[in-house]
C-alpha cells in the first residue's frame, strides 16, 4: 500500500520532474510512492498534502526540539528580519547569541555557520591548522556531514564491508570523492579501548583529531560504555590531538549543555546545529580559547556569506531564551522515559527481542535481538527489515518515527502526555499487524 494519498501522489510527480528523485536530500527519498509531501507542521505534528496528520518523531531529522512553528521563534524571527537579514558585519544578534551558547555549553569562543556540515568541515580544518598534523580518527557509523572527508563508514554503510575489526576498512559512502582522501582518515570501532589505544599510540604524530558523536546519533542511539569518552580525552591530552565533540544532533537536546554536560566532558572543539535553532539553518562551531582563535584571519579560513545571518541568530536567541528559562528538557526527558519503557514492555508482551537505545530525548529501537549494541557492528545484530515494517504500520496510523532504525526517535516539548499514550496504542496496534 502507498503512503500518498491523491494529492500528495500528483505533487510528487510535479517535484520529479524538476527535482531529481523529487527530493532535495537523499535521505528523504523511501522511493516513487512512499515519499511523502508535507504541507505544513505545527507544535509535535506535520500534516502531508492530503491533510493527513502524524505525530513527527522526525522533527526534521532531530532540529525541532520546542514543536514545530513554535510561537516565540517564530515571532523574534518575524520581528528581527524586518530589519533586515545580511550586513557582512558583525550584528547585535550574532553577539547575544554567542554569549548565550559560551555560558550555557561552557564553552569559551563560538563561531557560527548555517549547517552541520560547514560546522565539522571548518572543525577539521581547525583542527589540523593548530596541530600541524593532517589525519584525523572518526567512529564507525558516525556521521559528521557531506564532506568528503567525512563520508566513510558511516551510518549509510553495510555491515559486510567494513572489514575485520582488527584492521578496519575505509568505506566509501558515495561516489563522487577523489581516492587519496582515504588516506586521511582512520575508522575505530566505538567502544573499542583497545583499538583506540593501539591506533594513537601507533599514529599520534600524524592525528590531528578525533571526531566523536558522544551518542551515535545515526546508528539508533548507541551510547558509550563508561570510561569510553575519558578514555578519549585522556589519549587526547597526553597527545595533543583535539578532542571534537560533534552535537549536531546531541547539543541542545541531551541538556542545556549538551553531552558535554549530560556525559560530564570537556572537548576541545564541539559542533552545534539542529536543536540550536528550533528548524532554521543555523549551526556553530565552539570550543577553547586557544583552539578557537586559530581562525586568525588571513592565516586559517573561516566564514560563509550567510554565516551569523539574522533569520538565523533570532531564531537561536529565541530558542535558547526557551531552553534556559523553562523545563523544556526536563518535560521531553519524562515523556521520553515513558515512551521508551513502553515500547519495550509492548514490545515483551510480543515477544519480540529488542533493545531500545540512547537517551529519552533521541532514541534507538533495535528489534530481532536483545543483546545491547556498543558499536556499529552491533547495530547489524538487529533485524532493520522488521523494522521498517513497523513504522510503515505506524505511519499509516498516524505516527512518525523513521523508516530506518538507525534514526532515532526525536522529540520535541510540544510532545504532551496524550499524545505519548496515542502513540504507545498505536504502537501496540502495529506491533500486533506486523505479528500477522
Ligand atoms: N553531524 C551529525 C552528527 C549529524 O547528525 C548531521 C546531520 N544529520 C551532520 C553533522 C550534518 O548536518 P547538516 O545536515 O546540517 O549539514
Amino acid at each position: 500500500m502507498s503512503m500518498q494519498g491523491k494529492v500528495t501522489s500528483a505533487l510528487f510527480k510535479r517535484a520529479k520532474a524538476v527535482i531529481p528523485y523529487g527530493v532535495n536530500s537523499n535521505f528523504r527519498y523511501w522511493g516513487d510512492d512512499d515519499t511523502l509531501v508535507i504541507e505544513r507542521g505545527e507544535g509535535a505534528y506535520i500534516w502531508d498534502a492530503d491533510g493527513k496528520r502524524y505525530i513527527d518523531y522526525r522533527l526534521g531529522f532531530g532540529p525541532i526540539i520546542l514543536g514545530h512553528a513554535y510561537p516565540a521563534v517564530v515571532k523574534k524571527v518575524q520581528d528581527a528580519i524586518q530589519g533586515g537579514t545580511v550586513f557582512a558585519w558583525t550584528t547585535p544578534y550574532e553577539i547575544e547569541l554567542c554569549e548565550r551558547i559560551t555560558k550555557m555549553c561552557n564553552v569559551d569562543k563560538v563561531r557560527l555557520t548555517n549547517t552541520g556540515t560547514e560546522a565539522t568541515m571548518h572543525a577539521l580544518r581547525i583542527a589540523r591548522a593548530y596541530t600541524g598534523r593532517e589525519r584525523f580518527i572518526k567512529f564507525e557509523g558516525q556521521y559528521h556531514g557531506m564532506a568528503d572527508y567525512f563520508m566513510f563508514s558511516t551510518a549509510s554503510t553495510s555491515p559486510g564491508s567494513l572489514g575485520y575489526r582488527r584492521s578496519p576498512i575505509n568505506v566509501q559512502s558515495t561516489s563522487g570523492i577523489p581516492k587519496g582522501i582515504s588516506q586521511y582518515i582512520t575508522n575505530l570501532p566505538f567502544n573499542d579501548f583497545e583499538r583506540l589505544e593501539e591506533t594513537i599510540e601507533a599514529k599520534w604524530g600524524d592525528i590531528a583529531a578525533i571526531f566523536i558523536e558522544p551518542i551515535l546519533g545515526n546508528a539508533a542511539g548507541i551510547l558509550p560504555v563508561p570510561g569510553f569518552l575519558e578514555k578519549i580525552r585522556e589519549l587526547c591530552d597526553k597527545y595533543g590531538i583535539v578532542m571534537v565533540f560533534d552535537e549536531v544532533k546531541t547539543g541542545f537536546r541531551l541538556a542545556k549543555g549538551g553531552a558535554q554536560e549530560y556525559f560530564n566532558i570537556q572537548a576541545d572543539l564541539v559542533t552545534y546545529a539542529k536543536a540550536l535553532g528550533n528548524g532554521f539553518p543555523i549551526a556553530a562551531i565552539a570550543g577553547k580559547e586557544d583552539v578557537m582563535m586559530t581562525v586568525q584571519p588571513g592565516q586559517t579560513a573561516h566564514g560563509g556569506t550567510y554565516t551569523g545571518n539574522v533569520t538565523g541568530t533570532a531564531a537561536a536567541i529565541a530558542t535558547l531564551d526557551i531552553l534556559d528559562s523553562e523545563p523544556i528538557l526536563e518535560t521531553i526527558h519524562k515523556r521520553g522515559k515513558i515512551l521508551m519503557s513502553g515500547i519495550g514492555e509492548i514490545l515483551t508482551e510480543a515477544d519480540i527481542p529488542h533493545s531500545v537505545t540512547g537517551a529519552p530525548s533521541m532514541f534507538g529501537i533495535i528489534l530481532g535481538s536483545d543483546e545491547e549494541p556498543h558499536d556499529f557492528r552491533d547495530y547489524f545484530k538487529g533485524d532493520g527489515d522488521l523494522y521498517e515494517r513497523l513504522a510503515m504500520q505506524l505511519i499509516q496510523r498516524g505516527v512518525q518515527p523513521d523508516g530506518d532504525a538507525r534514526e532515532p526517535w526525536f522529540l520535541c516539548y510540544s510532545l504532551s502526555e496524550a499524545d505519548v499514550d496515542e502513540t504507545l496504542n498505536v504502537f501496540n496496534d502495529s506491533v500486533k499487524a506486523v505479528k500477522k
